[in-house]
């Protein structure tokens, strides 16, 4: 059948061509993209887990439209509720009313996610949902504290962060993050946060072992609470596997052991599920696989399967509870945003939870991701292939110069943009993280077109490398 997924012309890319961008692409400023030797791939259509070119290549959606599409492009299930609620109120403020979608979609979330987590702030992306983390956290603790706000230097003002985090492109979120290229030129407009490790499983440090992993690890992040517990309001972390940092996987255990240093330092625990939310990693949620409840938790991309864009931040009784009060006391959040909680991303996530239910597609993805390894354990002994790692169907792929040493390969031989471009050329979008390459499929990839991906991805590399 694979035959069958591709009725290609096929398609050719140039490779790595400087060149200035025909006109017509210099209205449309792409994201982390060199403009100058982009060749952009326009496309018209979309359905299930394939998307077609306006000149009709098919090319698999290896990166779910940048990790957030779970139940496929053009479900009939999400069309109609999108279509439904149009007849009903496109968008309202969520500032003093709320649409009744909007209201029913922040009581199925509190339903979905871990613990008493329960109170749904709404926003438009990731990033934002972060924002809103960061604030709550730092307005919980004035408000606990009874802060005035010039007194705050001595507060819990500060936030522990991962090393290699990514939580977002905003202001606060690029002050959390760690990644060199995407976060260090902007260091002037930003905070600093209390540095922690990278609790990297694959590059341990000399005479760590994988069982010794996160005692060693948790020892470490104690040391800074330790140390910075009294003007910390939040560590802020993501769970299990650090996605942009190039699928990154922590030692088993560290999450719950995390969770346990914030109770005894006084410190609340943000979690960015933004990545890993929404099945991605075999559970609805990652804190799930350690049984954590976060004080807060922040979600995105597979919020409303993709469709729309909507985010939100959720947080356990006790933190919505400090803002309370009178409104001569001013205690209300101080945060906002006018797309907050869009009645069509609503019904976009409504009915995305409602599939989610009916196909028990989470159920599904433990033996998809390890259908999927299996397809992938060929390409696991090729000599510049160091690390198969990931969670669910969250997966990266780390090709190294020397595999005995992990050695990465020189940056600029752009070897992993080389190998998702030929992937590409074949079927298969998918795009690097560095030398990293990510597949992030749609939830309802079949097993036949994930080993369609595997197959491509194996040949890509072989090819390249
Ligand atoms: N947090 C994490 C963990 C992410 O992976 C991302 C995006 O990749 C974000 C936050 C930012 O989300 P957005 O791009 O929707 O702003």
């Amino acid at each position: 059948k694979p035959p069958q997924f591709l009725s290609n012309p096929p398609l050719t890319l140039e490779k790595n061509s400087v060149s200035v961008p025909p006109e017509s692409q210099n209205f449309h400023w792409h994201g982390f993209t060199q403009m100058a030797d982009f060749q952009n791939i326009v496309i018209e259509r979309a359905e299930g887990c394939w998307l077609t070119t306006t000149s009709g290549q098919r090319l698999f959606d290896g990166v779910a439209s940048l990790w957030c599409n779970v139940h496929g492009h053009r479900n009939p299930k999400m069309d109609e509720a999108i279509r439904a609620q149009l007849d009903r109120v496109s968008h309202i403020t969520t500032l003093g009313m709320s649409a009744d979608i909007t209201d029913q979609l922040a009581e199925r979330l509190a339903e979905v996610t871990p613990g008493d987590l329960k109170h749904v702030f709404f926003s438009s992306d990731g990033s934002s949902a972060v924002e809103a983390a960061l604030k709550m956290a730092l307005q919980y603790w004035h408000l606990k504290n009874q802060t005035t706000p010039s007194s705050t230097s001595t507060a819990k003002t500060r936030y522990l962060a991962l090393s290699s985090a990514y939580h977002g492109d905003t202001t606060g979120a690029v002050s959390l993050g760690g990644i060199k290229y995407f976060h260090q030129l902007f260091a002037p407009i930003v905070f600093t946060p209390v540095r922690g490790p990278l609790p990297c499983s694959y590059r341990l440090p000399d005479g760590i072992r994988d069982a010794t992993a996160c005692d060693y690890y948790a020892h470490e992040i104690e040391s800074l609470l330790k140390q910075h517990h009294a003007e910390l309001a939040a560590v802020v972390m993501e769970p299990l596997v650090q996605g942009a940092a190039g699928m990154i996987t922590h030692p088993a255990g560290l999450l719950a052991r995390i969770r346990e240093l914030c109770d005894q330092y006084n410190v609340l625990m943000i979690v960015d599920e933004v990545a890993t939310g929404f099945g991605r990693t075999g559970r609805m949620f990652a804190c799930d696989h350690e049984g954590v409840t976060p004080d807060i938790l922040c979600m995105g991309k597979g919020i409303t399967a993709g469709y729309l864009p909507m985010a939100a931040t959720i947080a356990r009784p006790h933190v919505f509870e400090a803002f309370l009060g009178k409104s001569s006391e001013r205690k209300q959040f101080y945060h906002g945003h006018t797309f907050g909680g869009n009645p069509l991303a609503a019904a976009a996530a409504v009915a995305s939870l409602d599939l989610f239910r009916d196909t028990q597609l989470t159920e599904t993805i433990d033996a998809k991701s390890q259908f999927l390894r299996e397809c992938l354990a060929p390409i696991a002994d090729h000599p510049h292939v160091g690390d198969v790692r990931g969670r669910g169907l969250m997966v990266g792929i780390e090709l190294v110069a020397d595999r005995n040493r992990k050695t990465p390969f020189d940056s600029d031989r752009l070897i992993g943009r080389n190998v998702c471009e030929r992937a590409t050329e074949l079927g298969a979008w998918i795009r690097p993280l560095g030398d990293v390459i990510v597949l992030m499929p749609p939830l309802v990839a079949s097993n036949e077109e994930l080993r369609f991906l595997a197959d491509t991805v194996t040949r890509a590399i072989e090819e390249v490398l």
